[in-house]
């Protein structure tokens, strides 16, 4: 486990035991809304937050001072890049004359899941093997090894869950959320893989950068949600423009996309790169102010056979060129690289 995330998960658990052993309302706070734990009451699994925190506050009441732990093991393991789960060992010292549980181990079994920015307990389990506890009284134990087999489960469950989460987000995490176009990680990757493919074919790699021409004009006269609005416009007309399997739509930054057009020459890309503009202009996206009175791009078009001396970017960077040169005359306009 990364040392970072495993003091995080110490200090939680640390931070966790100190509010407990305090018997600190507060230490629910922690929990996810998505929480199950045993009792230390009834020995039996509750399945909700509320149900949790509700025995937590039964439990303080029995012993309303603070207890003494003394901490023997712990034991830190992941389950994935969001679960840890944490295994304490140690004696209670009740605040009691008797002191029934302090010759006794008992075990803590804590998840932690990443949710959001935190990390919440999703699963606690108490155990204590102290044979003399009575129905409704502090930390029974009972059925111990069945305990396990469902916490096991639990978390088993909740794993595949979070793989299912996580395949989703890795999908996500290739798409620009706010136009549903190929990101900037997805271009750059697929970039990566035409060059290659273009070096062992031999055949031409094109790339079309487009920029929309004075657009910080345009946030500024109609508010920066109208200009989302005109960029989820512009993705989909530049995803109505290409045509072939294997082209790829991104939006390269800010106000910049980017079209990725494998096995296409200079002329070829040339006609998509018109097409393109003309999609643009037929949304006729009305810009006041600057002319000719609707929202425009300029578009720089590179098309290079790739070869093994260059990298990738240098593809990009002919094209960038191209764009540069289109806005310096004049804007609305496209401007092929010259290599
Ligand atoms: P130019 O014709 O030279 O490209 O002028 P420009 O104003 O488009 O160029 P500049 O790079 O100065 O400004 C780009 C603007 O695009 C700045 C920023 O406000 C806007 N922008 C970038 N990303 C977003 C976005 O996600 N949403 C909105 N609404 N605006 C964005
Ligand atoms: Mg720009
Ligand atoms: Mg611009």
């Amino acid at each position: 486990m990364h040392t970072d995330r495993q003091q995080l998960i110490r200090s939680l658990f640390d931070e966790y035991i100190e509010m407990y052993a305090a018997r600190d309302d507060r230490v629910t706070t922690r929990f996810s809304e998505n929480f199950s734990g045993y009792t230390g009451g009834g020995d039996f699994l509750v399945r909700e937050r509320e149900a949790w925190v509700d025995v937590t506050r039964q439990d303080f009441a029995q012993v309303t001072d603070r207890i003494r732990i003394e901490m023997l093991d712990l034991a830190l393991q992941d389950l994935s890049e969001d679960v840890v789960l944490v295994t304490a060992f140690f004696h209670i010292h009740l605040p009691l004359p008797d002191q029934i549980l302090s010759r006794e181990t008992a075990r803590l079994v804590l998840a932690f899941r990443r949710e959001g920015d935190d990390w919440r307990i999703v699963h606690s389990g108490i155990s204590i093997p102290y044979p003399l506890v009575r129905a409704g009284e502090v930390y029974p134990l009972r059925g111990l090894q069945e305990r396990n087999r469902e916490l096991e489960g639990l978390i088993e469950v909740r794993t595949r869950a979070l793989e299912e989460a996580r395949a989703q987000l890795e999908a996500l995490s290739y798409t620009d959320a706010l136009t549903g176009v190929a990101n900037r990680r997805s271009f750059d990757r697929t970039l990566a893989q035409e060059w290659s493919r273009g070096q062992r074919a031999g055949t031409p790699l094109a790339v079309i950068i487009l920029d929309v021409d004075k657009f910080k004009h345009f946030n500024d006269h109609y508010g920066h949600l109208a200009g989302d609005e005109a960029l989820r416009a512009l993705a989909s007309a530049l995803s109505g423009a290409v045509r072939r399997a294997g082209e790829v739509v991104a939006r390269f930054g800010g106000e910049e996309f980017v079209l990725l057009l494998p096995d296409t020459n200079v002329r070829d890309a040339v006609t998509v790169a018109e097409r393109a503009q003309q999609a643009i202009r037929a949304r006729a996206l009305p810009h006041a102010g600057v002319e000719p009175g609707i929202v425009s791009v300029s578009l720089g078009v590179a098309s290079v056979v790739p070869v093994r001396e260059l990298p990738p970017e240098s593809l990009l960077r002919l094209a960038d060129a191209a764009l540069y040169r289109a806005k310096a005359l004049g804007r609305d306009r496209l401007e092929l690289a010259s290599d």
